[in-house]
């Protein structure tokens, strides 16, 4: 068994992907083009921004949209604890300093209440000065906008989605990498929508932010490459990553989310309750990036990974380490003494497989393996 099974995701749509690959062959133009730009209309039309500007990979789509705002040291950029280490690394890249913020035990995402508490601690520290809130879309579920939107206008900060992990979610009717003043995600393979390499993509409504970051992804050009008003970046989607993703998407959209969204229910129906299986709060939906389980315990936790390896049932531990706990933010961050949730999570969690092509045979044998361990 495939922990993502992007084989046989290929073997559906292979046709379509081949002709597509060869088409930007024969045509010879490898970087930008009207794929490029086909993509990007596309997914700005899906998402109801009024920009979508692709890059190279998901966290020069984050550290592309600090630099649009001109984030640099001495500014206080909150990201919450429990991610993936883009979240904090591209604050780092632009020199400002990442401030770890607890998350909800039940959903994984930033903890609104710890959000305004370590706010406030900046503002009284009187060091830094507070620019942004990165709020990651977990596992595919969209963080608490509503609450972190009032909190950005009461104490004027920006939001910058971290969508790698979201795109395809929403909150009623609006789509994930909508929430931010920013949004970002990205296409590695094992994303929601992956390509077949790196690959990324910032979303905005804003027209000189947008402008900016085209500028900033091909060396801060100006009227062209040749013509450079500012230091940039060579951050570009590949014309042939965008032919593969104009294919995928196509069936992203018409069948994959909602199959996925099958397979999780499988996992809540089959899986008993001697374990904590991910909660999607209500009007939210999930493109499940990954379908998370939290363990009563560390030992619970090493029992099941080590019992389902047996059977080939492959899991990953989505995340062993919290990142205050990463060596590389050791005196390069602001942390609080206690981060509670993050800290429980990172000794007890542990992903599932979980793609649209997983059968529900499958999903069965692995909650009844899961359920003989814990009961
Ligand atoms: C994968 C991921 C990123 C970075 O994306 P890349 O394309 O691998 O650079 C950023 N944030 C989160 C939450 C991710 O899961």
């Amino acid at each position: 068994m495939e922990f993502r099974d992007l084989k046989k995701q290929y073997s559906t749509m292979k046709e379509e992907i081949d002709s597509a690959i060869k088409e930007v062959v024969e045509c010879a133009n490898f970087i930008s083009g009207s794929h490029v730009y086909n993509l990007e209309s596309k997914l700005s039309k899906y998402v109801g921004t009024k920009y979508c500007i692709t890059c190279a990979n998901g966290t020069d789509a984050l550290i592309l949209a600090l630099k649009s705002w001109g984030v640099k040291e001495g500014d206080a950029v909150f990201v919450p604890d429990f991610t993936f280490f883009s979240s904090a690394e591209c604050v780092s890249i632009c020199g400002a300093t990442p401030i770890f913020v607890d998350v909800e035990r039940d959903t994984f995402n930033i903890s609104v209440n710890h959000l305004e508490y370590m706010i406030n601690q900046i503002i009284q520290g009187g060091r830094l000065t507070p620019k942004v809130i990165i709020a990651v879309d977990l596992f595919g579920q969209p963080a608490n906008y509503s609450g972190i939107h009032l909190l950005a206008e009461k104490y004027k900060l920006l939001v910058l989605e971290d969508g790698a992990q979201g795109f395809g979610g929403r909150i009623d009717r609006k789509v994930a990498c909508s929430f931010g003043d920013i949004s970002t995600t990205s296409f590695f393979p094992a994303k929601p929508l992956g390509c077949y390499g790196d690959g990324g993509a910032i979303f905005t409504n804003n027209d000189y932010w947008a402008e900016k970051i085209r500028s900033l992804c091909i060396h801060g050009k100006g009227r062209d490459k040749y013509d450079n008003v500012c230091i940039g970046m060579n951050s570009r989607l590949d014309t042939i990553q965008a032919a593969v993703l104009q294919v995928k998407f196509k069936y992203f959209i018409k069948y994959e989310l909602e199959q996925v969204n099958q397979v999780a229910s499988w996992y809540k129906k089959y899986l008993n309750n001697c374990i904590c299986i991910p909660n999607v709060k209500k009007n939210y939906f999930s493109s499940w990036a990954q379908y998370t389980i939290v363990c009563k315990s560390f030992d619970e936790r090493e029992k099941i990974k080590n019992e389902l390896l047996k059977k080939g049932i492959p899991t990953m531990t989505y995340y062993k380490k919290a990142l205050h706990e990463q060596i590389a933010f050791q005196g390069k961050c602001i942390m609080d003494i206690n981060y509670e949730n993050a800290d429980y999570l990172t000794q007890r969690v542990l992903s599932l497989p979980i793609h649209p092509y997983l059968l529900e045979e499958e999903v069965f044998e692995i909650s009844k393996k899961i359920n003989q361990i814990t009961s």
